[in-house]
């Protein structure tokens, strides 16, 4: 299987992002196998199965969000009893951790299901996802596996570990991480991956760190875990185990490069230049961190100390883009300083998590690359003023919108065509959802 999206104006993205006017790419068997001006291409390839022009609009690489919550779909226009969280916590404890024990295996595919479709228009084909249902855990990896098999979305799952529910839960909990890491391992299939999912450092006993570091031994798997996410979770490290929470990661071998630490917004300088030593991503979630009052993580200064800061959504919605333009602006507001936090924030969404979805996928993701995946976008922008290799980023932060996405390819395959999904009955899966969500609420 083969598909030439032509006439395109390629922005590259990777290291030296540029544009290639009358540009082609070729996808074969779900990777790029070549891309450069038309007439190139067109004479170094055999003929395509399948071909898209793009009409002179701009085509760029699918974007990536680098932590995702899909099981949290159902919150959305849920009403809770009772008086409103106060704290991080107990937002944690009031909504999160009711709604995730009343998940069933069900609940689990049909969250997937309905933000997979999202992240098609949103133009996001890759996701690092980190799941809970302490009451359907085993089993529900593969749950959303199949959901993102079907929506054809590259995904990466892990179960959240944590003490909060008992030891049987903890214990299944491991079982699931390693069965379906193992599992992912074995297929080497290039669309799904597996972390070792961990919740946060407050939630999780010495013992607890200790077993996960041993059972995903050898196994060639990093760690996703909320990491100083609220103040809370430093105040009960430096309480219980009268150090950092990071120390503590590395204490239990928790980091390395295959490890994402989230959020990070009270980490200090010393937990930062651990991070970095030990060539761990973190990664920023702009929208959430604002919604739950939790403070302003230090992105600029971990990035000024050269750690590898990607950008995700935290399940607060699937759009990339936004969040990018809310790292922007919630920077610039903190320090009080119009000057900050331009170019960072592509960095995270683009650069960097291309560099974190490479990592965990073992391929060159978010970047036309030869080799790299064959997820591609056609985006509609009739820029107002000229966009050269110079300016993009400034393009894509005021002129780009998920409305302006019109076609998606994730591997290869065309999940959207001029605004419209192919082959996904999305009015068919979001009424389902809705009488599953419904069912939920009132076991809430
Ligand atoms: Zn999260």
């Amino acid at each position: 299987m083969s598909l030439l999206i032509k006439n395109g104006k390629i922005i590259t993205m990777g290291d030296d992002p540029k544009i290639i006017e009358n540009g082609s790419i070729f996808i074969k068997n779900g990777r790029i196998e070549d891309f450069g001006t038309n007439d190139e291409v067109e004479k170094r390839n055999e003929k395509p199965t399948e071909e898209i022009d793009a009409e002179n609009n701009y085509v760029m690489p699918g974007m990536i969000n680098s932590h995702m919550h899909l099981y949290s779909t159902f919150a959305r226009g849920m009403s809770l009893s009772g008086e409103p969280a106060t704290t991080f916590v107990e937002i944690l404890e009031k909504l999160w951790w009711r709604l995730d024990k009343k998940l069933t295996l069900e609940d689990c595919y049909y969250s997937a299901l309905m933000p997979m479709i999202d992240c098609i228009k949103k133009g996001v084909t890759t996701i690092i996802d980190h799941h809970a249902s302490p009451y359907a855990i085993m089993g529900s990896l593969d749950e959303n596996e199949k959901a993102a098999k079907e929506i054809g979305i590259r995904s990466s799952f892990c179960y959240e570990l944590s003490d909060r529910d008992g030891i049987d839960k903890r214990n299944e909990g491991i079982e699931e991480n390693i069965r379906f890491i193992k599992k992912c391992n074995k297929n080497n299939d290039d669309m799904v991956k597996a972390m070792f999912g961990l919740h946060a450092a407050f939630t999780l006993s010495d013992e607890s760190l200790e077993k996960a570091r041993e059972s995903v031994e050898g196994l060639n798997a990093g760690f996703h875990i909320h990491t100083a996410e609220g103040i809370a979770d430093e105040n009960d490290s430096e309480a219980k185990h009268k150090m950092r929470i990071v120390e503590r990661l590395k204490k239990f071998d928790i980091l390395g490069h295959k490890t994402l630490t989230i959020h990070c917004v009270h980490v200090n300088e010393k937990e930062i230049d651990i991070l970095k030593e030990a060539d761990t991503c973190t990664v920023h979630n702009p929208y959430s961190n604002m919604g739950n009052a939790v403070g302003v993580a230090p992105m600029l200064d971990m990035v000024k100390k050269g750690l590898v800061v990607g950008l995700g959504t935290d399940g607060y919605n699937c759009d990339i883009l936004e969040g990018m333009k809310l790292a922007n602006v919630l920077h610039k507001l903190n320090t009080r300083d119009p000057r900050v936090s331009w170019t960072e924030p592509p960095l995270l969404a683009f650069k960097n998590n291309s560099i974190i979805a490479e990592r965990q996928f073992g391929y060159p993701i978010g970047v036309i690359k030869k080799g790299g995946a064959g997820d591609v976008l056609i985006v509609d922008y009739k820029p107002w003023t000229p966009m050269t290799n110079d300016n993009i980023f400034s393009h894509i932060h005021f002129g780009f919108s998920s409305h302006n996405i019109k076609t998606v390819v994730a591997n290869g395959k065309i999940l959207m065509k001029d605004h419209k999904l192919v082959n996904i009955d999305e009015e068919r899966i979001s009424r389902k959802s809705q009488e599953l969500a419904k069912k939920l609420w009132k076991r809430i």
